[in-house]
């Protein structure tokens, strides 16, 4: 039997690169969904190309757009147009496999969808994991999902540790997680200030959306990462380590209760986690350059700058604050980075953002989906005020 696949986000750069592992492997996969919140030329080529059932296109003009055009080429592909729609089509009964792919905690209601559907969920949607914490991980396991990590880090720590989670807790004393300290790992951090969103999204090692391009610049990527692993692997915040590896070879390590370190080691390409999680537990053909030992120069490592990347501390300092605060923390950088992007901030003043958004919300703990993205959006209306007064 085909797997049958639902792709969240699907014209995006995991997106896409998701649909380049599938169309390697006809045999294996259909595609039932494909989403996106933009770009319909996109989304019009791969519904031809692909033949899914629908297409979720979150905008009401664009999707009129996609639909007429969809129906000029004679295409079957049903067009749809809401938000409410990516959490249909995740927990949709004909689909196996959810490919979590939005950016952001736009994402978060879907993979909830998914999750509580008992759906295999592929998730790159870090911000997704970070807001949702604990509850996140509840409908996983109470919807019979199974949760496959995406973020290169997270499949290769996932890579390197026994099958049966049950062994985990027992035999994990850190998990290593590398980094490969973006384009400003050299840079004099008194310079900071006059970064400009083109200097920023140009990865010296990975092609990325701009978002997680701006989150891997400040290393509040690597800050994300470290909550979605305390989560993912349900180990304290003291038991995960940040390790600076420019070359991006080692993706991530676990060191065990003997002192034995077990690695994952590949060239920087998303297909490698990409097939991994859509093949797991078998293994099959990415597409992905192999690594040649013999052309590797040099393997580093060093320990990251906290006054180049003053973000990274709030991972810890948030996952030990009240329940909630990594959602504040999601929060404010989203709203921070768009505002970089826009030119209406400072690359520096994107810290400044984040932490005064910690500092200045109070809030109650939340329980429930709704709570989180009420959370989520109080955190915005703050951010957007710290914006707004670094502004003047
Ligand atoms: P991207 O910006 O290239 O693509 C985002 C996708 O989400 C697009 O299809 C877009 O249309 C859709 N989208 C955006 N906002 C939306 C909204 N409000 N509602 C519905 N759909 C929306 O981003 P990306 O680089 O592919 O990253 C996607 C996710 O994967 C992020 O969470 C990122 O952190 C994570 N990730 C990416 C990489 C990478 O190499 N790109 C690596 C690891 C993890
Ligand atoms: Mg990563």
């Amino acid at each position: 039997m085909k797997q049958r696949l639902a792709i969240l986000g699907s014209t995006g750069s995991i997106g896409t690169s998701t649909l380049d592992v599938v169309a390697r492997h006809p045999e294996r996969f259909e595609v039932f969904a494909l989403t996106a919140a933009s770009r319909v030329d996109e989304l019009l080529q791969q519904c031809l190309r692909f033949a899914p059932r629908f297409a979720v296109m979150v905008d009401a003009a664009r999707a009129a757009d996609l639909a007429q055009r969809l129906s000029s080429h004679g295409s079957a592909t049903r067009v749809l147009s809401t938000p409410s729609d990516l959490e249909w089509v995740a927990a949709h009964e004909d689909v196996d496999a959810v490919m979590a792919a939005i950016v952001g905690a736009a994402g978060l209601a879907p993979c909830i969808a998914a999750a509580r559907a008992g759906k295999r969920l592929l998730l790159a949607n870090k911000e997704a994991l970070v807001v949702g914490g604990e509850m996140f991980m509840t409908a996983v396991r109470e919807g019979g999902a199974r949760l496959l990590p995406i973020d290169s880090e997270h499949s290769a720590v996932f890579q390197s540790l026994p099958d049966d989670p049950a062994t985990w807790a027992q035999r994990i004393d850190r998990i290593i997680l590398t980094a490969s300290g973006g384009p400003f790992r050299t840079r004099d951090p008194a310079t900071l200030h006059s970064v400009t969103p083109e200097e920023a999204v140009a990865h010296p090692n990975w092609v990325m959306g701009r978002k997680i391009s701006v989150d891997s610049a400040t290393m509040m990527n690597k800050a994300l990462e470290v909550i979605e692993a305390r989560y993912l692997f349900n180990v304290a915040p003291e038991q995960i380590e940040v390790v600076i590896h420019p070359q991006s070879v080692v993706h991530s390590m676990v060191q065990y209760r003997d002192a034995s370190v077990v690695a994952q080691l590949g060239t920087p390409d998303m297909r490698v986690p990409i097939a991994y999680g859509l093949s797991w537990p078998e293994r099959m053909e990415s597409g992905a350059e192999r690594l040649d030992f013999r052309r590797l120069a040099a393997m580093t490592f060093e320990t990251p700058d906290a006054r180049r990347f003053p973000g990274l501390a709030l991972a810890w300092d948030s996952l030990r604050a009240a329940p909630g605060t990594t959602a504040v923390l999601n929060a404010a950088n989203e709203v921070a980075v768009a505002a970089f992007l826009d030119r209406r901030l400072r690359f520096d003043q994107i810290h400044v953002v984040n932490l005064e958004t910690l500092c200045a919300l109070s809030f109650s703990e939340p329980h429930s989906l709704a709570d989180l993205l009420a959370l989520d959006s109080q955190a915005r209306t703050a951010a957007e005020r710290a914006v707004t007064r670094l502004l003047a």
